[in-house]
Formats: C-alpha cells, structure tokens, sequence
C-alpha cells in the first residue's frame, strides 16, 4: 500500500554513489512526495569512481569533475537529504529503522518504509598486504586516490609495482606510465585480463610490453621486503625480486554484505546479496543493488555477481523506482560486457569466453576476424581483431571479445546488443548497421564475423582451431614470401593465394588439408576453391598466423 501524501513515504538508501544514487535521485524523480534519505559512511556521494586512475595520472585533471553530484547538489534539485559520514551498523526488519554511527562517534537510528542497500564491494586484501609500509595502496575511493598523489609527490616514484592485471589495474599501469614511471605489473593468473581469452590477452600483454611496461603473468606475490615501513621489493614466490618504490594492488573485489547478512537477508552461492527482478530481497521492503548483489546472467541462465557500473546503475533506478511508487519495469539479465583502454588499444568483451563455456559444459565454435575498424581506403583505419563464439547447432551467439587501434566499443555493443536479445549468428549477419567510410565499412567487422561464423557450420569451410597440431595434414601456406619469412610455418606447402588457381593441382585432393595465412581471410577463399575442385577435406586455420603465433607460452 502506498501511503497518503500526508503520511510521506520514508525511503532510506545506505550507500551514495553508483547504485545508490541512482537509487535516490530515480526515487524522486518518480515520487515527489516520498521523504529520501541517503546515508552514505565516506565524505562524499557520487563520485566517480570510475574515473579515479585517470585523475591519478592526470588526464582528467580537474579533481572537482569527480564529483558527479554532491550533497547540496542533492538537496537543492532533488530534496534528497544526503548524510556523508553515516555508516548504517545494522538494521531492524521488525521495527523498519537503520541504525548506525557517524565519522564523529554519534549514533543515529531511522525509520524506513522502504530500505535500498547499495553498500558496494571491498577490494580484495590478500595475506601478503598484512604488512605496514606507507607505500602500499589500494585504489578504490578517492581517499585512495588522494593519498596516492600525495605520496607520489611527496616522494617521486620511479619505479611502481601494480598487482593485479584486472581492469582497473590495467588502467592503473597505464596512467603510471603517463607519469613516466617504470611499472612491473604481476599477475598471478596465466594472462592479463581474465575476462578475455589467452590469444586476446596476449595482445594485450603485448602492448603493455610495447610501452615499457614489464609484465609478469603467472607470478605469485609472496611478500614484500620492507625497509623501514617502505616496501623496497615485491618478492615472487617463483625467486625473483621486484625493486619498486610504490605497490598498487587490485586483485578484484568481494561482495560488502555484512549488513545485509546480519539482517538476515538470503545471499547466493556466489555471496551476493540474493534479489528478484525489481531489486528486492527476501524481504519485500529491503532492495539491494550494485556490486553486493547477484544479478541474472543473459547467456548463462544463472545468477552471479557482476561488479560493474552498468549494472549498478541500472539496478538502482530499478529499486528506486520500485520502491517509491511499488511497481517498475524489471530489470534485464546482465552480460557482463566490459572494456578497457591499454595505450594505443582498446580491448573488452561480452557474454561468455570460451573459459567460461567449458564450465558451464556449453558447446561452442569460435571464429576470429581481423579488418579495419572503417574502410581499409580511408585514413586512420586501425586493425581491429574480433573473436565471436557460438553455439555449433542452436547457432546463437554465446559471447565476443575485441581488441583494436579504435572501434572496439561499437562492435562489443553491437554484439552484447545481439546476445540480449538471445540472437544467432544470422541475426548478426543481416544486421542493418550505419556505413560511410569514416565509420565503418558495407561488411562491418561484426559481420564479417557472423559470416564466418555461418561458412563455419556450413563447411564452407570448416574452421580449425587456430592452435591445432598440424603434423599429418597437407597444410597450405597461401601468405607471400615475405611474410613467411617473418613468421614461418614449418612443413608447409607454399603456393601464394594468386597462384592457386594455377598451381592447385600440385596439392593431393585426397588428403586432409588445413589452408593457412595470415588471418584466415585469404585462406577462405583458397579453401573455397580446393573444396570445389574435389577436395575431401579441406579446413581453414582460425584467425590465421597472426593469432597461432599468439597460442602457447
Ligand atoms: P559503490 O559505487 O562502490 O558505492 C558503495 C558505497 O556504499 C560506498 O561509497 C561506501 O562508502 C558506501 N557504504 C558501504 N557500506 C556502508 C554502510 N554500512 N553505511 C553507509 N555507507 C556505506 N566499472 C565499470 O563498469 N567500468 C569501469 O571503467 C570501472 N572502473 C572502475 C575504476 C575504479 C578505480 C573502481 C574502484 C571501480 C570501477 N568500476 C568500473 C566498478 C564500478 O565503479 C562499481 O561496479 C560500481 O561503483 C558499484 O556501484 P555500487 O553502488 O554497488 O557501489
């Protein structure tokens, strides 16, 4: 029951920045009546958090530009009471009232009718950062962010060690490097970026080695050395020391559900807090939003945490909406699409890597494409790689990964646009999309992709795996001779992609064939034509030389 104007609907949001705020200023915006209260235990709502490592290297130079909105902000558009320096400590689900304790020692209690938790995550503190030295940091808030400018100017840095090849953490190398620091990055996983596959990241790896960074993949941090509470070496458990002057860490993030757990609220096998489509918990006027809950995944059917702003946001303004007028469109499963900027690339992905297939016992094909990211003849066309996996006979798309110069973020959402809507490989083929040629070209990547995708399940050819041991095959190199000696393919059989329809008789029609070159592109078309002379088997190299020499150590 909504209650009378007279009788003001009592909204309290615990937590004040992506969801949270969402939340509040949502709720208003749909109830002008409702009496909203924002308790939020840092000293400011609305920062972006997102844009903290840009402000640490000094692309985003004006720290104000941070604070998306601020308490007084709050107030005068909104009649939103925003409470910096409230952290809720518990809450009375009989009573409906929070209570808690202020930065200066008070303690508050107060009423709800309606309680939206948007209380975030915590990054991960591993064992080895139990250690006291003022150079160690983690960047989370923009306390965080202040005391790591302020010691870096205190004390230069010429060396910086971060842990952590996540998203944040690759952000967090890259504006080191703006400031001419000499990073170290270690990575405890085989790759940087576990979101995306190995040949992915590998480029990725490859273009943080390009800009002087050194990346340890595969490392285990064992401890620090410190010298006077300073950490003046990272020591990996493998024997090698890293001198350093300044330690980021970032090795993700786990659910902050304390509050919501002593509430008695249900989590999830993956420790968020558990919410149905309109945000709400197992107690209908307590909603729950952002990193600290488990959200329905599109392509998995399954629910798990997802510790994004998209999602964040959007679940705010769903609860916020719920929970001021009792009703709202619900919300929409989540993907998991994601993206970050690495130097001169930009690399991402959405729906499920091939990783994340294999767990889920899911069947998958992949292909992998590389064209400029808008007409090859006009200028500026960066090469742009794109990877789309799909289901081999329901034919839909299961998820993508991009890496390029520029572009990458129109295709991944083109695709997490596709893969919302549960579409197939076709849908993507006959996609209608924008073309001129600075934007993109009349056969897009995404298409091109889909294409390849279809000629893959109509062995047309087949696609091999771009890994694959090739020993027992005919194995057609179509390249030129002058890649080939860049990159060799041993026991190949070289004939040029000009000269095949000339010289195709000198291959064996009889035995199995791989055709090879340096993306798969020419290698379609020379596949194509074996397979029409005859040939019985003739299959193209996934994503050619360039990804194979990414396979392996
Ligand atoms: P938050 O935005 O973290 O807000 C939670 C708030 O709750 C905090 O301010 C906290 O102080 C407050 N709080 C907690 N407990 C209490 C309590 N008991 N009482 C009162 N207040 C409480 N995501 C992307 O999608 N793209 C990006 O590029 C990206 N970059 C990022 C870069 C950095 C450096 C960081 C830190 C995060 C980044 N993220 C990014 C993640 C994104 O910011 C989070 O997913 C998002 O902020 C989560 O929103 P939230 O509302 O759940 O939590």
């Amino acid at each position: 029951m909504m209650k009378s104007t007279e009788e003001k609907l009592k909204i309290v949001v615990v937590g004040g920045v992506a969801g949270g705020a969402s939340a509040a200023a949502r709720a208003r915006r749909v109830n002008a009546n409702a009496e909203i209260t924002v308790l939020e235990k840092g000293p400011e709502v609305s920062f972006a958090n997102c844009g903290l490592p840009y402000h640490l290297g000094g692309e985003i130079e004006d720290r104000q530009k941070l604070l998306v909105a601020t308490s007084k902000m709050f107030w005068e558009r909104f009649r939103i009471r925003v409470r910096t320096g409230h952290e809720v400590q518990s809450i009375d689900r009989v009573a409906h009232t929070v209570t808690g304790r202020t930065v200066d020692g008070e303690e508050f209690k107060l009423p709800y009718d309606r309680l939206i938790l948007a209380t975030g995550s915590y990054p991960y503190r591993p064992e080895f950062c139990e250690v006291m030295a003022e150079n160690l940091f983690q960047l989370w808030t923009l306390d965080d962010m202040d005391r790591i400018i302020a010691y870096m100017k205190q004390r230069p840095c010429k060396k910086a060690t971060v842990i952590g090849a996540g998203f944040v953490g690759l952000e967090v190398v890259e504006q080191l490097v703006r400031l001419d620091v000499q990073v170290t990055l270690i990575e405890r996983m085989a790759q940087v970026l576990g979101p995306l596959d190995p040949e992915i990241a590998k480029m990725v790896e490859h273009e943080l080695t390009k800009h002087g960074v050194k990346v340890h993949v595969g490392a285990d941090v064992q401890s620090f050395l410190t010298n006077n509470q300073k950490i003046t070496a990272v020591k990996l458990a493998e024997g090698d020391s890293v001198m350093t002057d300044l330690v980021i860490v970032g090795v993700g993030v786990k659910p902050r559900i304390e509050l919501a757990e002593k509430a008695g609220l249900v989590l999830g096998k993956t420790g968020g807090v558990v919410i149905n489509e309109y945000c709400q918990t197992n107690d209908a006027d307590i909603y729950a939003v952002g990193d600290m809950v488990e959200y329905l995944h599109g392509t998995l059917g399954t629910t798990g945490r997802m510790p994004l702003a998209g999602p964040a946001n959007r679940s705010g303004r769903i609860a916020g909406t719920h929970a001021a007028i009792g009703r709202s469109q619900p919300l929409q499963p989540v993907q998991g699409t994601a993206i970050v900027r690495v130097f001169d690339l930009s690399a991402g992905s959405t729906g499920l890597n091939v990783r994340a297939c294999r767990a889920a016992g899911i069947d998958f094909n992949s292909t992998i494409i590389q064209a400029p990211h808008h007409a090859s003849y006009f200028p500026g066309a960066c090469n742009l790689t794109l990877k789309l996996i799909y289901h081999p006979t329901t034919r839909q798309i299961l998820g993508a990964q991009a890496i390029g110069g520029a572009g990458v973020d129109k295709r991944l959402d083109v695709i997490a646009t596709a893969l919302h809507f549960k579409g197939t490989i076709d849908d993507l083929a006959g996609l209608d999309l924008a073309y001129a040629p600075p934007f993109g070209s009349a056969k897009d990547p995404v298409h091109m992709a889909a294409f390849t995708a279809q000629n893959d399940l109509a062995n047309y050819p087949t696609l091999d795996a771009f890994d694959m041991q090739l020993d027992g095959f005919q194995v057609v190199d179509v390249r030129t001779a002058a890649e080939i000696e860049k990159l060799p393919l041993p026991n190949a059989i070289h004939i040029p992609i000009d000269e095949l329809t000339e010289r195709w008789q000198e291959l064996d029609a009889q035995r199995p064939t791989i055709a090879v070159c340096h993306s798969g592109k020419r290698a379609h078309v020379a596949a194509c034509w074996l397979k029409g002379k005859g040939f019985e088997s003739v299959t193209n190299l996934n994503g050619g030389m360039s990804i194979r020499r990414l396979s392996g150590p």
